[in-house]
């Protein structure tokens, strides 16, 4: 096995000669967007249907407040949905979904279309009127692309809040949006077992005001508590509506969602998220990055909703891109650690995109479980959520991707809203573990503490020195939490939050949150690259390493790992072992004070590592807010195992 690390990566991979020949974009698209990113931007604008046309591209008169495509109109929903039925794109598929216990439904344009009127009538109904905000807290069935779509038609802003939140998390979102009306249901399927979603919301409501309905869709059939007049069934208001629903056109700016940021560093904020921008991005990145082929392709977003993720690529990309994609209720074990690539299988899924954290689980459990299925139907493998470390890029690539699949790694966030930097399939050579380069009409720099351009091979932040027009455009409700947070510190340009590098051949190289940069003894050192040296090692499936508070170095390194499923735990000289290849990997610095073997990591619910918690545990704190962990009973096994402080 190879034993690579962000340190020592070199490989390179170049497109496959028929991708390429084929490819959606080429190398051209670089230099149109270079020559004039305005333009290059209303044409992407112009593979969406507008009611009316926009005057002004982009209006940046009063930074850093954008508005883009000043002037035009456009329905957002009608994009997605009527005008592929409208061209006989009827009788596309545009979700197989499948249920966790295997119950399946199949959704057509027209179908969704059908539905989507349906939900948009029924909302009208209830008084919701545009501009109004409406909580969504639903597991992975179609009701919750439904409900999505059936705000963006009428104009009403959603707020999905992921399905495995707490009735806190829903309480304090429901509260800062000002919601007033929540769909939800009895319940969905978690890990083989119903699970309940009513309760949580009976819960958050009480504690809430404003909240004039609750619509309930039925799934799993639990029992559920009734507040009379204020919960109503989807089946009885939703079902009788008519499927007929002529949409209004609204302004390229008028707002589309909120999306609260997960949490992994401090308080939820409400990333505000407006129409005719968002739409081009997502649609236009989807259909670049992906290659997407709507006639051939059938497409698979593996995440959640209630993420960023799931948004811009499970619902607006591939619906405006007229995809056929595949949904998914469960988990990735249930009721076998073979599920998603049973689903690949069954599908013929062509395009598969997900998170890291999922393909180290997959490495965790073993190569012979993906090996069990024929997967030849994939051509394209995306990545999100956090640096690839190079060794599970490789591993996804052989063992899911047969050797023959590029790997497009895409570096964005809930404030982007769309892909910024990432390679295209048909024109980048692959180097795994980077996300490469600026996407087309995006400015991205690396820049030191007071924002000057760094060269090549230094570390340092990560900049965007130009709006683009899926960009945030406020923290709802707070302007100035939205200017301090991303604008104060360089004042002309977007501080994303994250450290990067850049190398030699203008390649960048995400190092993780900047919060989780450590010092020792005044060397800087990324938690990603000591976790990718981590991982490069072959007993290692997953690392997470925290900079703890040392009383000689500033901070000392302390590491957390999960073996692969074939390692053996020989104790302390495995962890001497480890300890001696990070130091030979990275340098003598980088070298662990402590490194213990967990189970588990506690991660939120879209797989990023909570560091602050772990940072807790090392600097033996209490723990800080653990509402958006995915199971919390993690913390407990952590802290049973940890050995005195040193
Ligand atoms: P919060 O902002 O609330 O702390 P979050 O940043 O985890 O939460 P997201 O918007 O989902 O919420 O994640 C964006 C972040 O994820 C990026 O800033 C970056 O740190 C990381 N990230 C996403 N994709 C990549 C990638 N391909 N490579 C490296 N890092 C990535
Ligand atoms: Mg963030």
């Amino acid at each position: 096995m190879s034993e690579t690390s962000q340190a020592t990566e070199s490989r390179s991979y170049p497109p496959p000669e028929d991708l390429a020949a084929q490819a959606n974009v080429g190398p051209e698209v670089y230099e149109e967007a270079a020559r004039d990113r305005l333009a290059f931007w209303e044409s992407a604008a112009r593979r969406l249907t507008w009611e009316r046309e926009w005057d002004t591209a982009l209006d940046w008169t009063n930074p850093p407040f954008a508005k883009w495509f000043v002037g035009g109109k456009l329905n957002v929903a009608y994009n997605c949905l009527d005008r592929h039925v409208e061209a006989g794109h009827g009788d596309q598929v545009a979700y197989h979904w499948e249920g966790e216990p295997g119950d399946t439904r199949t959704l057509t344009y027209a179908d969704l279309k059908d539905e989507v009127c349906r939900a948009a009538n029924a909302l009208l109904e209830l008084g919701v009127q545009a501009g109004d905000r409406v909580a969504i807290y639903l597991p992975m069935i179609p009701e919750a692309v439904i409900s999505m779509l059936a705000c963006a038609r009428i104009g009403a802003v959603h707020m999905v809040v992921f399905g495995g939140f707490s009735a806190d998390a829903l309480a304090s979102r429901i509260t800062d949006a000002g919601a007033q009306v929540v769909i939800t249901a009895d319940g969905g399927y978690r890990r083989g077992a119903p699970s309940a979603l009513k309760p949580a919301v009976d819960d958050a409501v009480s504690r809430t005001e404003g909240v004039r309905h609750v619509l309930v869709v039925k799934r799993t059939e639990q029992d559920v508590e009734w507040s009379e007049g204020r919960d109503l069934w989807w089946h009885d208001v939703v079902t009788k509506q008519s499927a007929e629903h002529t949409c209004e056109f609204f302004d390229a700016e008028h707002p589309l969602y909120i999306m609260y940021t997960s949490g992994t560093t401090a308080k939820p904020k409400g990333i505000l998220h407006t129409s005719g921008g968002y739409l081009t991005q997502v649609a236009y990145t989807h259909w670049a990055t992906f290659d997407l082929k709507p006639d051939r392709d059938v497409y698979w977003t593996a995440a959640d909703v209630g993420w960023v993720t799931g948004h811009s690529y499970i619902v607006y990309g591939p619906l405006a891109n007229r995809a056929t994609s595949v949904m998914y209720e469960g988990t990735p074990e249930t009721p076998h650690r073979g599920r998603w690539f049973e689903l690949i299988q069954k599908y013929g899924v062509t395009i598969l995109y997900t998170a890291p954290t999922v393909i180290r689980t997959f490495m965790k459990w073993g190569e012979d479980i993906p090996a069990g299925f024929d997967l030849s139907s994939l051509r394209l493998l995306g990545s999100v959520g956090e640096p690839i470390n190079p060794e599970a890029w490789s591993w996804y690539h052989q063992h899911v991707g047969g050797g023959r699949c590029p790997i497009v790694d895409t570096w964005w966030q809930t404030e982007t809203g769309g892909h910024m930097i990432n390679p295209l399939p048909g024109v980048t050579s692959l180097v795994p573990g980077s996300a490469q380069v600026p996407f087309p009409g995006i400015s991205a720099k690396v820049v030191d503490d007071e924002g000057n351009e760094l060269s090549d091979d230094s570390t340092g932040l990560l900049v965007l020195t130009e709006p683009w027009p899926s960009m945030l455009r406020t923290i709802w409700g707070d302007d100035d939490r939205y200017v301090d947070t991303y604008w104060s510190r360089f004042g002309n340009m977007y501080f994303a939050g994250d450290g990067a590098k850049k190398d030699a051949d203008g390649n960048i190289w995400l190092l993780g949150r900047v919060d989780d940069v450590m010092n020792v003894s005044g060397h800087r050192i990324s938690t990603t690259e000591v976790e990718s040296s981590l991982v490069g090692h072959p007993t290692v499936a997953e690392a997470a390493v925290v900079g703890a508070s040392d009383p000689t170095t500033g901070q000392g390194i302390v590491a957390f790992v999960i073996l692969r499923g074939n390692a053996e735990d020989s104790g302390d000289e495995l962890v001497q072992q480890l300890k001696t290849h990070v130091a030979k990997d990275i340098g003598p610095i980088a070298k662990p004070r402590q490194i213990m073997v967990v189970q588990e990591l506690p991660k939120t619910r879209s797989g990023k590592i909570m560091r602050r918690l772990l940072r807790d545990i090392a600097e033996n704190r209490e723990l800080g807010d653990v509402t958006t962990l995915t199971d919390s009973s993690v913390m407990n096994m952590i802290k049973d195992k940890l050995p005195a402080a040193p």
